[in-house]
């Protein structure tokens, strides 16, 4: 049975890189029906906090991240790391010194076969003898990692580029205390645009960041797992069950993933058009109350509200677009740009008023009945349509662009319009 895990540190933000790496973890149990775990690696007690494995747990749960085992943490284990450090030492292949327990690199050469990355071998000699124990009697990671990974029946280390170099003294470790080693998997580092690794002078590296701006946990998870994996499908959206099934470390890529924002951007546009309003209705419900269009959850017309959705979101990158985007649906009065109420509606005062008389007569104000209105109106006063849509979608919007204009006016309702339309006519 496979058993993996994710092993955070908790020192920080989880990042797309640590969330990419949890991704393919879990990923690779639910194609295998093995079992997830997550482990948290708290034996740092100088740069472990609480709060951050409170972030790191509530990235993985916004992404969908299931684990089945723990959270186990470190520092409820080190009685074990000390007993096995102390046995390595009682056998002689380790040592004490200055209150620290350290294990005695044996001569020779370590070779493992990487999934990712084929025979990685090494000469011992080019090692240091690795601390188990500091003298202070927290575990060291190189030490604490293999003990939890017998412990905790881990199959394969699937983790970051970064601890290949790590992997051989680990093996050290196995075959010091008779233990199997696991099958190892480096995944490729995640780059900036410019190649380098992806870091803050990159933009935002942090999954609550990615949140924030708005984008949907599906789609960060499709674009997550296409970050090095290839499914060697042209085609980029995956549904959970299809990554599930069509996973495998094998098609991990070598070369380092560039993150790219225009690509998740529009992968997040392609979630946001496919979701249901209503659905869309909870996930943009807190960006509208941020920027205090919803002051009170009692007077929230739900229906209303799923109209503006389902009108506004067919070009939306993020929520926050989304939030955006239907200001004028949400804000008692629209906000208007004073050059473009020159430009656009000083000397059509009559004109409007007229519009606003002409809208009374409409019943139902369904959108058909609102363009044959206004069709109706541009003939008998010798205008172009268009011309006074224009007008109209100012008025009532504040915007040069909106949605159709007809089933704006539809959706905001036959009173909001008329309104707004009148607010610039002569009275
Ligand atoms: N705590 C380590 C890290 O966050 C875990 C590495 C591993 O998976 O072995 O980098």
């Amino acid at each position: 049975m496979v058993r993996v895990r994710f092993a955070p540190s908790p020192t920080g933000a989880l990042h797309v890189g640590g969330a990419r790496t949890a991704l393919f973890n879990w990923l690779f149990a639910r194609n295998k029906k093995g079992v997830f775990i997550l482990r948290i690696e708290d034996s740092d007690f100088q740069r472990s906090t609480k709060e951050a494995e409170k972030t790191i747990i509530e990235g993985l749960s916004w992404l969908g991240l299931n684990w089945d085992e723990g959270p186990y943490r470190q520092s409820e284990r080190l009685d074990v790391y000390r007993k096995y450090a102390e046995k390595i030492v009682q056998e002689g292949k380790g040592y004490e010194e200055n209150g620290a327990l350290i294990f005695k690199i044996p001569p020779g050469e370590t070779t493992f076969n990487d999934i990712v990355w084929g025979e990685i071998k090494i000469k011992n000699e080019t090692l240091k003898d690795i601390v188990m124990i500091k003298s202070d009697g927290t575990p060291t990671y190189n030490f604490a990692v293999v003990i939890d990974d017998h412990d905790m029946g881990i199959t394969h280390v699937i983790r970051g580029e970064d601890h290949i170099a790590n992997t051989p003294k680990q093996i050290l470790i196995y075959q010091a205390l008779g233990w199997e080693v696991p099958k190892f998997a480096h995944l490729p580092m995640i780059l900036g645009p410019d190649k380098s690794k992806l870091s803050k002078r990159h933009g935002a590296t942090s999954v609550a960041e990615y949140k924030n701006m708005g984008f949907l946990p599906e789609a960060f998870f499709n674009y997550l797992a296409l970050l090095g994996w290839s499914p060697g499908i042209d085609r980029e959206i995956f549904s959970r069950e299809e990554l599930i099934e069509l996973f495998s470390l094998e098609r991990v890529i070598k070369r380092g993933a560039v993150f790219d924002i225009k690509k998740l951007e529009w992968m997040n546009a392609q979630y946001i058009k496919k979701t249901p309003a209503e659905k869309l209705y909870d996930l943009v419900l807190p960006f509208w109350k941020e920027r205090g269009w919803i002051t009170s959850e009692e007077n929230i017309d739900k229906e209303y509200l799923i109209k503006v959705i389902e009108l506004v979101k067919e070009r939306c990158k993020t929520l926050v677009e989304l939030a955006n985007f239907s200001d004028y649906f949400l804000q008692k009065e629209p906000t208007y740009d004073k050059i473009l109420v020159e430009q656009e509606i000083r000397g059509k005062e009559k004109l409007l008023s007229e519009v606003s008389e002409a809208l009374e007569g409409v019943n139902p104000f369904s959108s058909v009945n609102i363009e044959d209105c206004l069709k109706n109106f541009a003939e008998i006063k010798g205008l172009k349509l268009k011309d006074i849509a224009q007008t109209v979608r100012i008025a009532i919007s504040g915007k040069k662009v909106t949605p159709p204009l007809f089933e704006v006016m539809e959706t905001l309702g036959k009173e909001r319009v008329i309104e707004r339309i009148k607010r610039w006519g002569i009275v």
